[in-house]
């Protein structure tokens, strides 16, 4: 079967990219939402640019599913770091990813589970994401790692509060998107890969650095997936 992924970014920086390198041959509008029909690399893939936040990049990967049938689903974007190991520049390949800010524990649910259920780590498509790791990014890591998703831009200013990010969840790095694609993928059965470049430290300089530096960076998660597609 021949391959149509889709790739999602959440802001107009994520997206530059794709649409200056590839041809597009057709645009389709849905709500606000703009879904680019294009090809890449030789390759017929759909850009969209969902917006921020797991409600806005939730409503776009399901629609993209329903219309366009991918094959796959890979998000290209930026995030901040929780692993001190990393560096901005470097990229997270999502090994899996999990809702951060879902919190049923006075139901007895653990953090990060959706209540009354067993969803709560959302695996990333094996070979998208060894697909991803193969690739090369000039100085700078690329890293298999954990993504945790929240409707917050976190600037850890209060690290003590926020602990159980990194000891109860094992976060590598946090954004705003990812943990909901995954979970619109698991539902509807269609594999995923999350691709994000450190954008900054979720600490005290955060929003400072992300503002500064999101443009610079995406470009990383770019240059990974468009190393990717011609080898689907
Ligand atoms: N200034 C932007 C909003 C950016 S929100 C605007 O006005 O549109 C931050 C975006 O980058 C989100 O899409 C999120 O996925 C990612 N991100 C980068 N660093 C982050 C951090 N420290 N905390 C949460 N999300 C982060």
């Amino acid at each position: 079967m021949s391959r149509k992924p889709a790739i999602i970014g959440a802001m107009d920086s994520e997206i530059a990219m794709y649409l200056e390198h590839g041809e597009v041959k057709a645009e389709h509008k849905w709500h606000e939402f703009v879904f680019y029909e294009m090809n890449l690399k030789g390759v017929d893939c759909i850009v969209s640019k969902s917006g921020i936040g797991k409600v806005m990049s939730a409503m776009v990967c399901q629609h993209l599913i329903d219309t366009y049938a991918p094959t796959e689903i890979i998000f290209t974007g930026v995030a901040g770091a929780l692993n001190t190991n990393l560096d901005i520049g470097d990229v997270v390949v999502s090994k899996d990813c999990m809702q951060h800010d879902i919190d049923g524990r006075a139901l007895g649910f653990p953090r990060g589970t959706i209540l009354f259920s067993d969803k709560s780590l959302f695996e990333a498509d094996d070979e998208l994401h060894d697909l991803a790791m193969a690739s090369h990014v000039d100085g700078h890591r690329i890293y298999s790692g954990r993504i945790l998703t929240g409707d917050q831009f976190f600037t850890h200013k209060d690290i003590e509060d926020h602990a159980y990010l990194t000891t109860d969840m094992a976060g590598d790095c946090i954004e705003m998107e990812g943990g909901s694609i995954g979970l619109v993928c698991a539902e509807n059965n269609v594999p995923f890969v999350i691709v994000r470049t450190i954008s900054d430290k979720a600490d005290g300089s955060a929003a400072e650095d992300f503002s500064k530096l999101h443009h610079l960076v995406a470009g990383n998660s770019y240059s990974i997936v468009s190393q990717m597609l011609p080898k689907l």
